[in-house]
This record gives C-alpha cells, sequence and structure tokens, in this order.
C-alpha cells in the first residue's frame, strides 16, 4: 500500500482545508471499514488521510424536539444502545444494528456507509425513509442534500473537491410513525445484501389509515432507490389493505433496476425486492400501532 500522512484535524473547517489542497488525494477517514479495505486493495492511491473522529461536531449526537441530528463519524453502537433513540427512528437501528458484527459496529458509522455509496450499503435506504437529509460542509460554505440525491453511481457520492459530510439529519417522528428494514443474504450475518428494502409509514391518529410511506431498495440499481410509486401506492389506504400491500410490493418490484451476477439473479433480486417490500409494511405498521 502506498504509505500516507495521517492527519487529524480538530474542527470541520480545518478538515476541509486539507481535503481540498490534496483533492482525490486524500480522503476522510470515520471507521476505516470501507477506506482501509479498499486502500489496501489498491482502489486509490492517497497521500493522507483524514481522521474525523476527533471532530467533536462529527461524534456529536443530538435528539431534540426538532428531530434528530448525528455526527457523520457517530459509530453504530452509539445510535442503538441508545434506548430512546432505538424507538423513535427503528428503521436506521435495523441497519445499525446488522452492518457486520459488534467489532464494525464498534469503528463504522451510517455517515461512512452513505459517503461509500455502494449500491448495498445496508444503512442508506433507513436513512432515506426517516426522510434524512445530508449536512456538507465544503470551501464554500455549507449545504444540505436530501439522503436520497447523495449517491450518484456504483461508489460515487454528489460531494465536490474539499467537501466533507458533517451530520445527517431527521424529522421528529409522529407517535403514529413506524419503519424497518430488512436485507436478504444466504447466510445469517456478514454478508452483502442481494437485496435489501426500507419502509416507512406514518398512520392516522386512529392507526387506521396510511397518510405518509416511503419505500427505499438496496442492492438493485446502481444507487439506492427511493421508490416513490411504491409509497404512493399505500398513501390514503387502510394499513391493512392487502390489495394496497401487495401493490406497493409490485411497484417497488418494478423500480428495481437489478443486474445479474454472482450473489443473484435479476429474476431473483425482483421477487426478493416485492417479497420483503410487504414484509416491510406489515413490520412499519405493527411498529406504528405499538
Ligand atoms: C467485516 C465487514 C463487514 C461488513 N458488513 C457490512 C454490512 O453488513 N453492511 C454494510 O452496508 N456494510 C458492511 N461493511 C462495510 C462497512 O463496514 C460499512 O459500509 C460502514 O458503514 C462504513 O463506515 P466507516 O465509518 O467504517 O467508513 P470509512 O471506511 O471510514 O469510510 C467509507 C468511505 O466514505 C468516506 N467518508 C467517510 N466519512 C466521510 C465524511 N464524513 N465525509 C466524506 N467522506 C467520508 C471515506 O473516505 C471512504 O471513502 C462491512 C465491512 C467489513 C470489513
Amino acid at each position: 500500500m502506498h504509505p500516507f500522512a495521517y492527519i487529524a484535524p480538530k474542527t470541520v473547517e480545518e478538515a476541509v482545508a486539507v481535503l481540498n489542497k490534496h483533492g482525490d488525494r486524500a480522503r476522510p477517514i470515520a471507521g476505516g471499514t470501507d477506506l482501509l479495505v479498499q486502500a489496501r486493495g489498491g482502489r486509490f492511491d492517497l497521500d493522507a488521510v483524514v481522521d474525523i473522529k476527533k471532530i467533536p461536531e462529527l461524534e456529536s449526537i443530538k435528539n431534540g424536539a426538532s428531530g434528530l441530528e448525528f455526527g457523520a463519524a457517530v459509530p453504530c453502537y452509539q445510535l442503538y444502545e441508545n434506548k430512546k433513540l432505538a424507538a423513535e427512528y427503528p428503521g436506521i437501528m435495523d441497519a445499525a444494528s446488522l452492518i457486520g458484527g459488534i467489532q464494525i459496529q464498534s469503528r463504522a458509522g451510517l455517515g461512512g456507509n452513505l459517503c461509500n455509496a455502494t449500491p448495498s450499503g445496508d444503512g442508506i435506504g433507513p436513512l432515506i425513509v426517516h426522510y434524512g437529509t445530508a449536512v456538507i460542509a465544503g470551501p464554500g460554505g455549507r449545504r444540505e442534500l436530501a439522503v436520497e440525491k447523495f449517491c450518484t453511481g456504483p461508489g460515487r457520492n454528489a460531494l465536490k473537491k474539499g467537501e466533507l459530510l458533517v451530520s445527517l439529519k431527521f424529522p421528529k417522528p409522529s407517535a403514529t410513525f413506524g419503519a424497518a428494514y430488512e436485507r436478504f443474504i444466504p447466510r445469517n450475518e456478514m454478508d452483502i445484501a442481494v437485496a435489501g428494502v426500507a419502509v416507512s409509514v406514518e398512520l392516522s391518529a386512529d392507526k387506521k389509515t396510511i397518510k405518509k410511506a416511503r419505500v427505499a431498495l438496496a442492492s438493485v440499481a446502481p444507487t439506492p432507490v427511493l421508490a416513490e410509486a411504491a409509497g404512493a401506492a399505500l398513501i390514503g389506504k387502510s394499513a391493512d389493505d392487502e390489495a394496497a400491500i401487495n401493490a406497493a410490493g409490485a411497484a417497488a418490484a418494478k423500480a428495481a433496476k437489478p443486474i445479474t451476477d454472482m450473489r443473484g439473479t435479476i429474476e431473483q433480486r425482483k421477487h426478493l425486492v416485492e417479497v420483503l417490500t410487504k414484509r416491510m409494511i406489515r413490520k412499519a405498521v405493527e411498529r406504528a400501532r405499538s
């Protein structure tokens, strides 16, 4: 592996200055569970890695009346071990608690998962169905971007030269909100999703009707997909309406544009998306009612 400098800035501004100076030859490191594997595999030559875990803002979690904001370097375990967060943001917790194993979850976070931008990233769909926004800092100041617009291709994201993901923020879910994420893998853990589906629903006050819904897909397109037609198929329908749930499953399968590779075929992936979508809708509704 090409030797590189280790730089540990204390502020976002310092990190942005280093990233801007080195361009493609410097990369932020959060948990490093993707970055170091890729660097060792020769995917890129680095002059510097910029350790963002020493920046307090990137390690902070704020959960207030208006919603949740957590830093891009917060590791998964800090999210799911917080009982209040786990109850309020169940889809995000599903992802945080299944990425890798306990060792990976102790270092890796959802910020790194998003920036890595693999189609199979387990965290990205849940961030989308929780209406996540990426807060980005760069040489020109700060900007915000909806998570569903962040990934632009396999391993590519919307960050420009010198930009850094600072945090992810989410609106406060209502009392009738529920969300869930599940992936299909050939074994129980430590594998790459053949297909994954995240769903969120917001029910009416009597918990009978679906007011809002989102469906997001993993591993079935060059980027994670917000399947808008699948969410739309549920809105205004009874939360127990099997015909609407079936229609959402079919719409999700239609939105999937998978490839055949060593992990699965196009047909299998589309089938999985349909099955997982229906299963996740029922689970999100159950959570919204509990
Ligand atoms: C054994 C093992 C099991 C795994 N299992 C899973 C799994 O089940 N599901 C899954 O989705 N992934 C899995 N992964 C992949 C990886 O652990 C996850 O993608 C993880 O969430 C990455 O987070 P990280 O903090 O380690 O990111 P890093 O490796 O630190 O960073 C990932 C990429 O994002 C960039 N980056 C990081 N932070 C920022 C930032 N703030 N701003 C801009 N760019 C940034 C880095 O430069 C790098 O290119 C696994 C990896 C291993 C080694």
